[in-house]
């Protein structure tokens, strides 16, 4: 008897191969399990997706019965339990909505090491795994009473299927939430799993040791595990191993973590729901919040969507409790207060334009700052751009530090006297004297992270600390962190007071439990006001609710310091609505507002939204071959409905001597918008190949896309 077997692979992307490719075997494997198959001249790593028995009308084994040669199976890693229906339904959504193979979905989803291991190697592992499980020491930690906003929201996650969107302000006890949620369904169920999803795991190891040190009391060493793309091969391999045997109960990590096998999932939360890192940039552009809210309603697992500032989109699908006229589906729950009844930070708007011209930092804040140190109290202030300066420019002929290779500046780096493309990564030494005129007198326009650090280390040169120290200013950016361990290192040195002001970029707006800062202070925020981009606003205000989320925390230390916190947002708008809102802290109010702008204009979460991209040696060719793939889709199916707006060049560009240019696809129907789309590809292909085609480097199509 013969079978054949369907097999996902990772194939190139577009490339002409179908999503599974066939193989023969003579005994049939289960569906969903891990196979070694032969590709080209290659061994691959495959998921088996369908068995079916053929007819062996030629006698010679190995015969599909359809003329065609099938290749046997090398090998069934059978050690492993197959992956199941839900975690292969998932790959297919996901590839079908994101317009990707479903080999390279489900290929990326499992850990890089898995590829190079055999039966006889996976078997081993498994058992030294399964030795070094320790047990609970059923000393269980002492908790936190809840608030009664905590209890509330507790029992509704209890009683309701959800999906939740959790809407609580920063501070207000949400990760609380989440463990105590985690914790009631896997002490019900013994075999239950909870997936916890964050933005960047790497910037908040302190979650990280909060989970552990809650759950390995409860449910033994290695109960939790993590998952993100900071782990060694070898790291990632042994977590998934542990959630897909089911020995790990409680997975921590990134977007990549939606994808984990999980079989017994029964509750994932999304923290912080609304961040821009869940999307996929690169590859499959999925949405790991999405793909959450569709796993857990195909797996019956309950959704736990965390937020102070949520997705519009989100925001949205959402109904307050006991108002079904409000349609969103999911149950919103609100935390509106700060544990230990502390107050949301006052916000101080600095109106700019009073200001003399070149104020980098206003006299009123400067102050402030220095109030807030002299009493030994730590402030933070934040500039979204690192390095020292953004241009390094020659007043004499103009010239200014561009890259050669792309459409950007490059960033003048004084610790390491660099000019560094931000984009291409193109690195040279600062040249000594204008490289078009010779004028030695060169100078940096413009202030980054590097620079201010200097700028206030300067300003608090004199200045001493109650303890009688001097005045500590550090920075956190994506510079600083480089080296291994840095990051945290860094975040030590502010938790344990060394540190009086720090400077960063939003790498530390987001998630980190200060305890002694008392000042936020935002020096630049205006750039995203007048943004091309729709969603600019959204995230600025969400950015800013953040960032004041970092100050004030511990009520008891603003009371003993007799303090209050305070926000601080320098601007030439201050009379902007949107910062009207923010001195409220009125997320529904801006919410709103906004909702009603994108439903006037037709923009998400009331239209839906994907871009063609396409990269080529010239923006002519880039832009040709999109117009041309608008131009020939009038017979597609749903062609009629989707507004295709002209091709655009992106906003930077050329990186890296490629020209990239994009295209905007809005439809008022997703469904509409998913017909086109799969039926587009094909024709995509098919111009690639011609003559439009000529001279495009590669292509892709990003669906809900974050970014315009
Ligand atoms: P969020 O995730 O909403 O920003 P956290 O869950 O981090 O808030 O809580 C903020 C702080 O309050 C943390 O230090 C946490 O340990 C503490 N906390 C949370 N819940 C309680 C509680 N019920 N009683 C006392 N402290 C709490
Ligand atoms: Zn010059
Ligand atoms: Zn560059």
């Amino acid at each position: 008897m013969i079978w054949r077997v369907d097999v996902a692979v990772q194939t190139p992307a577009h490339s002409a191969l179908g999503d599974l490719l066939s193989y023969a075997s003579t005994v049939p494997p289960r569906i969903g399990a891990l196979v070694r198959v032969p590709l080209g001249r290659r061994e691959v790593l495959g998921v088996v997706w369908n068995v079916q028995e053929v007819q062996d009308t030629q006698g010679a084994p190995g015969s599909s019965g359809t003329g065609i040669e099938l290749k046997p199976i090398a090998a069934v890693l059978d050690a492993l339990d197959p992956l199941t229906d839900g975690w292969r339904d998932l790959v297919v959504f996901a590839a079908g909505y994101y317009q990707r193979s479903l080999g390279e979905i489900a290929l990326a989803a499992l850990p890089p090491s898995l590829r190079a291991l055999t039966s006889t190697q996976l078997a081993r592992r498994l058992k030294r795994q399964a030795k070094s499980a320790v047990q609970p020491s059923a000393e269980s930690p002492e908790l936190p009473a809840l608030t009664d906003e905590q209890s509330v929201t507790l029992a509704a996650i209890e009683s309701d299927p959800g999906p939740f969107l959790l809407f609580g302000s920063t501070g207000s006890g949400k990760t609380e939430v989440y463990l105590r949620s985690v914790a009631a369904l896997l002490q019900r169920d013994p075999s239950a799993q909870a997936l916890v999803m964050v933005p960047e795991i790497n910037l908040t190891p302190q979650l990280e040791s909060r989970f552990k040190e809650r759950f390995t009391p409860l449910f033994g060493e290695g109960a939790v595990v993590s998952l993100h793309s900071g782990m060694t091969h070898p790291q990632r391999l042994a977590s998934w191993l542990a959630l897909h045997g089911g020995t790990a109960r409680i997975a921590l990590g990134t977007r990549m973590a939606v994808f984990a096998s999980m079989p017994a999932l029964r509750l994932i939360v999304v923290d912080e729901e609304h961040d821009p890192s869940y999307k996929q940039q690169e590859g499959a552009r999925y949405s790991a919040r999405d793909l959450a809210v569709w796993r857990g309603r195909r797996d019956g697992a309950k959704v736990v969507l965390g937020s102070a500032t949520p997705s519009l989109e989100s925001w949205n699908r959402s109904r307050p409790p006991g108002d079904p006229s409000q349609g969103g589906r999911y149950l919103r729950l609100a935390m509106p207060a700060r544990i230990g009844a502390g107050a949301l930070p006052r916000v101080h708007l600095v109106d700019m334009s009073l200001q003399p011209p070149k104020t980098v930092i206003s006299g009123a804040l400067l102050e402030a700052i220095g109030l807030r140190v002299a009493r030994g109290e730590q402030s933070m202030v934040f500039l979204n751009r690192r390095g020292y300066a953004p241009v390094l420019a020659c007043g004499d002929c103009g010239w200014k530090s561009e890259c050669p290779h792309c459409s950007a500046y490059r960033v003048f780096h004084k610790i390491d006297r660099t000019l560094r493309c931000h984009h291409c990564g193109f690195t040279e030494r600062v040249p000594r004297a204008c490289p078009s005129c010779g004028n030695p007198d060169i100078s940096p326009v413009g202030r980054g992270t590097e620079r201010l650090e200097e700028h206030l280390g300067e300003l608090f040169a004199g200045s001493l600390r109650p303890d009688g120290q001097p005045i500590r200013v550090a920075r956190i950016d994506a510079d600083s962190t480089r080296r291994e361990g840095a990051l945290e290192s860094q975040l030590a040195a502010v938790h344990s007071g060394e540190v009086d002001v720090l400077v960063g970029t939003q790498m530390i707006a987001k998630g980190h439990d200060f305890r002694r800062i008392t000042l936020v202070a935002a020096l630049n925020p205006d750039g995203a006001l007048f943004s091309s981009d729709f969603r600019a606003p959204e995230r600025l205000f969400s950015l800013l609710m953040q960032s004041a989320g970092r100050a004030g925390r511990d009520a008891a230390y603003l009371a003993r310091q007799n303090a209050s916190a305070e926000m601080w947002i320098q601007t030439h708008h201050p009379r902007h609505p949107l910062f009207d809102a923010l001195r409220r802290h009125d997320y529904p109010g801006f919410a709103e507002q906004e909702l009603k702008e994108r439903a006037a204009a037709g923009m998400p979460p009331f239209s839906h939204q994907a871009l063609l991209r396409a990269d080529a040696r010239t923006q002519e060719t880039a832009q040709g071959f999109l117009n041309a793939a608008s131009a020939q889709a009038t017979h597609i199916e749903g062609a009629e409905r989707v507004n295709r707006y002209p091709a655009v060049p992106l906003s930077i560009q050329r990186v890296a001597n490629v020209e990239r240019a994009q295209m905007l696809l809005e439809c008022d129907s997703r469904a509409a918008l998913q017909r086109f789309l799969a039926g587009w590809q094909e024709l995509l292909h098919e111009l690639r190949r011609g003559p439009e085609g000529k001279g495009v480097l590669r292509w892709l199509i990003d669906v809900d896309p974050q970014t315009i």
